[in-house]
């Protein structure tokens, strides 16, 4: 099947309207960029927004490349610049967690929670109604199957297509458009429509574990990738949200599962 109307199936199956606002949370990456193209050419209204990280180079390249890439579809970018924000860049409050109480934190971790809380918080400042991201299969099926590892599925619980969080005025939805796609259909799709793509890694993703669980999804067959999503689908049906009480965290006010956040928590030094 063909990856738009793969990406066209995933946008029902979620009931996407035409008439909600949406900020795709590009990082410069192929994934992001092709949500974005896929969202602006089936009619959507999208917005985009960058988190600069200050990744050094890296961050630069992604900058450029985000920028080409909403001339081209024509869509308003808003940059999040974390030195101006934050006080200081991604690389500088990670290290500063780690060797503090945050020690053994994998470095994505700690930056996948910023990231987060940062794309709710300028979501909900740009009246947005979903954030999409750019996910594929295999992320998910990545992040389905280490959850499965550490004997905890109910980890993924809230995970899919669209969180299944319960609804919430200061929680704006995370949709995924490429959830059922695979990543290396991504990849030749992204080189087909020639969009301005930075192909490299992010210099600061170490994290052992994953990259393991990577390599070994890279042994099966696309079939096999499919059939873990499958799965979890099937799985993620029956097993119920942990913690669905909505709280709000006392530091900053964003919607919580415990009393602070997991950001402000990781901030508190
Ligand atoms: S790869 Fe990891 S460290 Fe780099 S931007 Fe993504 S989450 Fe952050
Ligand atoms: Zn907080």
């Amino acid at each position: 099947m063909k990856l738009e109307t793969k990406a066209k199936q995933t946008l029902k199956k979620i009931k996407l309207s035409k008439k909600e606002k949406i900020i795709v949370a590009l990082s410069g990456g192929k994934d992001s960029s092709v949500t974005a193209y896929l969202l602006k050419n089936f009619g959507y209204d999208i917005k985009g927004i960058y988190i600069d990280l200050k990744i050094g180079e890296y961050s630069e390249k992604c900058l450029k490349a985000v920028k080409k890439l909403c001339e081209d579809l024509d869509i308003k970018l808003y940059v999040y610049d974390i030195k101006k924000e934050m006080g200081s860049s991604m690389c500088y409050l990670r290290t500063a967690i780690q060797s503090g109480h945050g020690k053994g934190l994998k470095n994505c971790a700690i930056c996948g929670v910023v990231k987060k809380w940062i794309l709710n918080r300028e979501a909900k400042k740009l009246k947005a109604d979903k954030i999409a991201t750019g996910h594929n299969l295999d992320d998910e099926a990545q992040t389905f199957l280490m959850n499965i590892f550490k004997g905890s599925p109910q980890l993924s619980a809230n995970s899919g297509a669209i969180t299944k969080n319960t609804p919430n005025k200061k929680f704006i939805p995370r949709i995924k458009p490429l959830f059922y796609i695979l990543e290396e259909d991504i990849r030749k799709y992204s080189k087909l429509m020639k969009l301005p793509v930075v192909y490299e890694k992010c210099p600061c993703a170490i994290d052992s574990y994953r990259i393991q669980v990577r390599k070994f999804l890279n042994t099966l067959s696309r079939k096999d990738k499919e059939n873990i999503i499958k799965n979890f689908d099937i799985s993620s049906k029956k097993v119920k949200v942990i913690n669905d009480k909505i709280k709000y965290c006392e530091i900053c006010g964003e919607v919580s599962r415990k009393n602070i956040c997991k950001k402000c928590e990781l901030m508190m030094g």
